[in-house]
């Protein structure tokens, strides 16, 4: 069977194939060709080899649904019949120009899977409901981001965050394998500032990630302030309750210009009260922290409900009010389930 040759990192292909393993990665990352025979610098037999015992592409574009706000959800099947989703969030940035101007740019993020399914469990998310089923190889995870910037040509550089379906750091050799082969400067060059790992909360994995110092982003899904509606919430935070991720998140190398990411999922009468905002600014006491404020979906089948828009504005402004910024996240692609825990494996 033919390897897919995004699992390999440039190190690899250099210890196969020498000096020609950054002509590979520009063709195949910079020019976007797949198909061998066109890297035209490589020598014929070489171009033979590669065909012989490699290919590029491996995820085939099941669907593509685009929602209202511009929202992309592609529907990828991987060679083994399975699926998985990724989500493209398209937004707008103003930044002032050299002559003092405002100028619009605009700006992508490109949302990961990096499992089909999940061991996690969460409560109110999709993806949980149909278990977990496998890892996805580096190069699974890598194409998504790759396909993606084949669509789009475009200039501008795209951020990733790998928050689709699965939990990265439970893929944890993949997950930095693909960091690494996005960041490459001879491929897509997506520096790790731009790329965002976001957990469930793995504490001793979160602990492992900043051992690497690799410059990546986190982002935690907490959600909860105790452990017990946590654990409801998120089972395995039997395993890494609340205080253990915050002591993690403290411990990992951030880059203190910046801020670590919090993502909380408001749910009416469950976590959205004032009560609880009160203990979320004493948890997060010492870290320079955003806190994403995060509408829950309802979906089929889910017995939580959305808050209402005064209880997240009250909780919002509580928050800010302290010194803690807080935002609250318009979810992107709700008529197309695309938003935060409704990416799932389809059968088509
Ligand atoms: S929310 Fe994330 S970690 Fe939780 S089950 Fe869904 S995919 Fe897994």
């Amino acid at each position: 069977m033919k390897k897919n040759i995004l699992d390999f990192s440039k190190e690899e292909l250099k210890s196969k194939f020498g000096f020609r393993a950054k002509q590979l990665y520009h063709w195949i990352y910079q020019k976007e060709k797949q198909n061998f025979s066109e890297m035209e610098n490589l020598p014929k037999k070489l171009r033979a080899e590669l065909e012989e015992s490699y290919k590029i592409s491996n995820l085939e574009t099941l669907q593509k649904q685009e929602a209202s706000d511009g929202t992309v959800k592609y529907l990828f099947r991987l060679p083994d019949g399975r699926t998985v989703e990724t989500v493209l969030i398209r937004m707008r940035e103003e930044r002032v120009g050299e002559s003092g101007d405002i100028l619009q740019q605009a700006r992508y993020t490109v949302c990961v899977s990096t499992q089909v399914g999940c061991k996690v469990g969460c409560s109110f998310c999709l993806t949980a409901k149909g278990g977990f089923v496998r890892d996805l190889s580096a190069g699974e995870i890598v194409e998504q981001v790759l396909t993606i910037r084949r669509e789009l040509q475009n200039s501008t550089k795209e951020n990733v965050v790998y928050m689709g379906m699965g939990e990265p750091l439970d893929n944890f050799d993949n997950l930095v394998k693909a960091i690494n082969i996005l960041q490459d400067e001879n491929g897509l060059a997506i520096a790790p500032r731009r790329q965002t790992v976001s957990t469930s909360g793995i504490s001793t994995k979160i602990d492992k990630l900043g051992s690497l110092d690799l410059g990546v982003h986190i982002a935690i899904s907490l959600h909860a302030v105790d452990d017990e509606v946590r654990t409801e919430l998120i089972p395995m935070n039997k395993a890494f309750n609340i205080q253990s991720i915050i002591d993690a998140v403290k411990r990992f190398p951030y880059d203190n210009r910046k801020r670590v990411m919090f993502e909380y999922l408001v749910i009416r009468n469950v976590n959205d009260s004032l009560q609880s905002a009160k203990k979320l600014l004493k948890l997060l006491d010492g870290i320079k922290a955003k806190i994403n404020l995060i509408y829950f979906n309802p979906h089929e089948g889910s017995e939580f409900q959305r808050p209402t828009e005064k209880s997240m504005m009250e909780f919002a402004d509580y928050l800010n009010q302290r010194g803690l910024l807080a935002t609250i996240r318009a979810s992107k692609g709700i008529d197309i389930s695309a938003a935060c825990g409704q990416l799932r494996e389809q059968n088509l």
